[in-house]
């Protein structure tokens, strides 16, 4: 399932975002990770045009820098041979309380914590679907 309402809203943004040439304003941008707003501020968006990138950041500084950290961790396991499970910080899409994921969420999927993710899927409960 294609989460088509997300997908239009950030080609909107994306376009606006780009439609102007000349007039750069820093931006308030949702984190997909925290779930709070930052700044892209006129320098960095001047930044990416001039690298010729078309998209948003996505995450704040932090939240960047902490998936950067967990990349090269799970790189560096994998050069070693260790399995390394990974654990992604989100806000559950319904209760909004704070959980990890082993996995990295896509942009605009919702992801639920466990309990909110089982009530959903209650036939779960009793099986080993889950990790
Ligand atoms: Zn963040
Ligand atoms: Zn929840």
């Amino acid at each position: 399932m294609k989460p088509q309402v997300e997908s239009n809203n950030l080609k909107e943004f994306n376009e606006r975002t780009f439609a102007d040439e000349v007039e750069f304003q820093d931006k308030d941008i949702l984190c997909i990770d925290c779930g709070q707003d930052f700044v892209w501020s006129v320098g960095e968006q001047v930044f990416f045009r001039d690298k010729g990138l078309t998209n948003p950041p996505k995450r704040c500084k932090a939240c960047k820098q902490a998936k950067n950290e967990r990349l090269a961790a799970i790189t560096a396991a994998q050069a070693a041979g260790v399995k390394q499970r990974i654990e992604v910080a989100v806000h559950c899409a319904k209760c909004h309380s704070y959980t990890t994921v082993p996995f990295y969420p896509s942009q605009g999927r919702p992801v639920f914590c466990r309990s909110c993710y089982l009530e959903k899927h209650p036939n779960l409960i009793n099986g080993n679907a889950i990790d």
